[in-house]
Parts: structure tokens; sequence; C-alpha cells
């Protein structure tokens, strides 16, 4: 686990000296009212990075109010992508825009739920550990939220924490979270703080913007014990100044304090969007803390202004089965966007059907493309139309991306079109497949429990030299994240050596394949870990940098 570039991410928080830093750890709350998807963790991720452009050392936590232990077992319907930390926590996929946006690691700390929370005080009251105490939410499951709001602050690491509270005031799951947040705002003073989301509504009928949700919302948090300190509002219109010092005095917060959050072009322009009304500046002052000079925001700016200013299209196929469903593919989608950007790209992605892919229109669907992704996931829906992308990609030599379940379905098509393996498969779509060339790991032979059992989080990589994936990391050894539980069987590799797919990248410890490609093509990859992770808007990933590259280049090379 870990390795130098993991280290060195980390160390970008100390490059500020000159800053006012008080030992003290500052607490910032990250409420949300009226309305869920009002983009409480783009707002936290916004601040996180205009804090630390400013020199300071922060992070970001999310709770989340339900009752899973954590999000992997979760449908992706549900909450969408199940983002996995280096320590291999399956965690929601806000912790995907806190990376993203800070370019820190968050861990298994950064994520907690209702059930870790009552699984941790039920695991104590079994102990012993209350001493014949009647177990209540008050006092023991908020002082375990407490406990668990102050983990990360224990160390000194942090000059802010910011820690976003998952659903909406005034849901009944969310009321330990406010009591919690109530109890440690009165503990801290004004080390602790609370930016309040809320929604303003435009009614077209009546032509007019509505500040009344807000006010009930800020009157919920305030029948909870919390006045908030800041409150953003997300809006679809400009309000006016005269709107916002109306919510002002309503609300009992400073007119300077109310903050619109208007819908951006893009997600990566909130932070500006903040910094120019002084959210950053706010926080500080709120914390008691004099805002000297103004955040660095130079290499954000950079990437903002290519990403804005590209004119030139590169198109790129993401094959899947959650299409509807955007945000299934989070982290690959930004992965997309953050090296498409770098490149001087627009990304237009194409989100293709699985399900509904076939022989028949596959070369409709995909002639158009520069490049296409074949994505990761679960079960059998959707896994034939894969394989139909997967023999048109190959056959036509066009890029492709396989991620996890992407990279066992380029073996599985490999090995029936390839080596004439008939009805090839992995074990977990056919148990009684003749050539199981993707099959169940061995530990994972005796696993019963769904939950966090599957191989997760960073392992090491050695790549060969010579290969694609060498040359886009500019480097042999690499670490990257992994959720799978199905792997490459070993007893085929020298039979798909030999036909031409190369296993290229191998755990050094276990000798499990992680990544294989076809030397002959233009760009044809498989991983079995999820590169998408550790992409950061500062930080593109090299796979993603050489494949996107590798499209351009296969347009560039059609157009002339
Ligand atoms: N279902 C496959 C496995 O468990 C791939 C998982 C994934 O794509 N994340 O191995």
């Amino acid at each position: 686990m870990g390795n130098t570039a993991f280290n060195s991410r980390k160390m970008i928080n100390f490059a500020f000296s000159n800053i006012e830093r008080n030992v003290e750890t500052r607490y910032i709350f990250v409420t949300g009212g009226v309305v869920s998807s009002l983009g409480k963790g783009i707002i936290s991720s916004s601040l996180a990075r205009l804090l630390l452009s400013r020199g300071y050392r922060v992070t970001i936590q999310k709770f989340d109010p339900y009752i899973n232990i954590d999000p992997g077992t979760l449908n992706p319907y549900e909450h969408g992508e199940c983002y996995v930390t280096v320590d291999g926590h399956e965690a929601d996929l806000d912790l995907g825009h806190y990376e993203r946006f800070t370019n820190i690691q968050t861990t298994r700390a950064n994520n907690v739920t209702t059930g870790r929370i009552y699984q941790s005080v039920i695991d104590k009251e079994r102990r012993g550990d209350y001493l014949g105490k009647t177990v209540q939410i008050i006092p023991h499951i908020t002082d375990e939220i407490k406990r668990s709001v102050k983990l990360l602050g224990k160390k000194g690491e942090y000059d802010f924490i910011i820690t976003e509270i998952g659903g909406t005031v005034g849901d009944i799951e969310s009321t330990p979270y406010l009591e919690a947040v109530r109890q440690l705002r009165w503990e801290m003073g004004r080390n602790a703080i609370c930016v309040h989301l809320t929604y303003v509504p435009y009614l077209k009928a009546a032509k007019e913007l509505k500040t009344k949700p807000t006010q009930h919302s800020v009157k919920m948090l305030q029948q909870a014990g919390i006045q908030p300190d800041i409150l953003v509002l997300r809006t679809e219109k400009e309000l006016p100044a005269s709107m916002c010092r109306k919510v002002a005095q309503f609300c009992n917060v400073s007119p300077e304090a109310v903050i619109q959050s208007l819908d951006a072009p893009t997600i990566y322009e909130v932070p500006l969007m903040m910094h120019s009304q002084g959210l950053d500046s706010i926080v500080l002052e709120k914390t008691g803390i004099t805002p000297g000079g103004e955040p660095d925001l130079s290499a954000w700016n950079h990437f903002l202004h290519k990403l804005e200013n590209a004119t030139e299209e590169v198109r790129i196929a993401l094959v899947g089965k959650y299409v509807e469903l955007q945000d299934a593919y989070k982290s690959i989608s930004e992965s997309l966007s953050h090296a498409a950007a770098y490149l001087d790209r627009k990304l237009k992605l194409v989100y293709v059907h699985s399900e509904k892919l076939t022989e028949a229109d596959v070369e409709e669907k995909l002639s158009g493309m520069d490049g296409v992704v074949i994505a990761p996931g679960f079960g059998n829906r959707g896994i034939e139309g894969k394989f139909v992308a997967l023999r048109w990609c190959r056959e036509h030599d066009v890029p492709t991306f396989g991620i996890c379940l992407g990279m066992q379905c380029m073996v599985i098509e490999f090995a029936r079109d390839v080596l004439g393996l008939e009805g090839a498969n992995s074990t977990e779509m056919d148990h009684h497949t003749p050539h199981n060339v993707i099959d169940l790991m061995e530990e994972q032979k005796s696993v019963s429990n769904m939950g966090g059992t599957m191989r997760l989080g960073a392992y090491d990589c050695v790549l060969r030299e010579g290969s694609k994936a060498a040359e886009a990391y500019g480097r042999r050894e690499v670490s990257e994240r992994h959720r799978h539980r199905f792997e490459f069987n070993e007893d085929y590799r020298a039979r798909f050596e030999e036909a031409g797919m190369a296993c290229v990248g191998e755990n050094p410890d276990t000798h499990l394949v992680e990544v294989v490609e076809i030397p002959g093509k233009r760009w044809f990859v498989g991983t079995q870990y999820h590169p998408e992770y550790q992409s950061t808007v500062l930080h593109p990933h090299p796979l993603f940098m050489s494949f996107v590259k590798a499209a351009v280049d296969y347009r560039d090379s059609r157009q002339s």
C-alpha cells in the first residue's frame, strides 16, 4: 500500500508558511435544507479547495444517515457510484469529489454512516463498556457521532475539518447528527461553524424567485438548536442583492454571509464563484482568523481555462448498463473530462446501453467514436453487449479501455473469438462454463458475507517494460485501487500471451494479473483495478491521459 505519488500529494498542503495558523482545529459543518441533491458535496469540496489554496491544511468527511454500514452493498440506482478509498473503504461518491477537488486522499475515517455508529455503540454495549447504563440515542449515539466527527482532528494534522451531513434538515434519520452538531458548536465556540445550503426556486408562472422554503428550512435548523453562520442559496437565476438582504434579516445571518450558488456550466467553476462572493474569507473571519492575502488558484485556473476553451471535440463512448444514471460512472466521466481538458479537447461523452447493443447496430453506435470505455460492473445484465462492443473495437482498432469488469470482458471476448474457446466466461456469469478464463479468487471462495469482503483498496502492480501502460505512467511500479472478487485465471495465461493478448501488469506478491493489452493495437488496454478513483483536477490520471491522447490521434488520423 502507499507509494511516493500518494505522499507527494499530501505534501502539497505544507507548501505555505506565511499564514496565520492557530493550533486549534476548526470544524465546519455543512448541512442542507429544502431538497436533496443541491450539491453539498460540491460546496464542501469548493470551500476545501479555497482554504487549501490559502495554505491551510484541510480534510472533508461525510456523515450519511442511512443504516447500511457502507454504500458497498447499495445498488447504483440508490446513491450512484460506490467510490473506493486507498485503504479499501467502499464510500459515498462525494468522497470522489473531495479527492478530485482537494488532491488529498480520504480514508475510511472520512465516511461514516448511521450503521457504523450503531454498530460501534452496540459492540461497546456487548463489551460492557456502558457499565450497566441504559443505552440511548442521547447521549450514546450522539456521543459516538461526536467522537467520529473529532477523530480526524486528533493528531492536529488539519486546520479545518469540513463535515458534510448527508440528507436534509427535517429528515427523521438526520436528527441525531444535528443534535451532535448542536452540542459540538456549544462546546467548541467559534471553532465550529455551520454552513447551510438551501434552495431558492424560481416560479415560472409567477416569474418570481421564492425565499420562503429557505426561511422554513433555517427555522427547522434553529429548532434543532443550530443557528447557521453562513447560508448558501442554490438558484437557477441570479438573486437580487435585496433578496439576499431579506434572507439575512429573516434568518439572523449577516448579509455578507448570504451567498448564492448559481447553476454553473461545470462543477469546477464553483470554487471561483464561491471565492468571488468571499465564502473563504467569511469562513476565516467567523472562525476567528484574519484573512490575509488571496488563495493561489493559478493551477486550478489553468485547468479551468483549458476545460472551458477547448473547441475541438474528442468523442468517447462509455458502454455500460447504467446509462440512464450518470452518477453510476461519476469517477470515470470526471477522469475523462480531466484528461480531455489537459489535451485541449472538448469531451463528448456518449453513454451506450450495453443491454441494447447488438451486432446489428454496433457499427451505427460506435463508428463515430474516437475511443470506447467498457465500464465496470457486476452480474449478467448487459454483458453480451460489452462483448459485441469489444469485438467491434478490436477488429476496427479503435482505442479501447476496459475497467475491472470491462477488462474481464476483454479477456472473455478474446478467449471466445481469438483463442476459439467456445463458451468461455467468468464464473460470475456462468458457473458451468467450460473455460473459466475469469474465476473467483482463491481467498474469495470461503466468503459468504457480501459487505466489505471484496478485494478492496490499493495494491501494488508491476508493469512490463515497453507496454502501453508502463509508457503511460512513465514508470513500472504503480499502486491502484481495486473492487472485485474475480480475477484472470492463471491457467490460461500462456495461451493468451501466445495469441497476442499480453498480461503486462501483475501484483508483485500474488502475481494476480492486473493489466492486459494487445500490443499491436492503437490502444487496447484493460485494468483489473480502477484508475478512475485517482484522477484529480490537478493530477489527471496517466492512463486516462494516454487513452484520450490515443483517441485524439485516432480522430485526427481519420480527419486528415
Ligand atoms: N464483477 C467483477 C468482479 O467482482 C468486476 C467488478 C467491478 O467491475 N468492479 O470481479
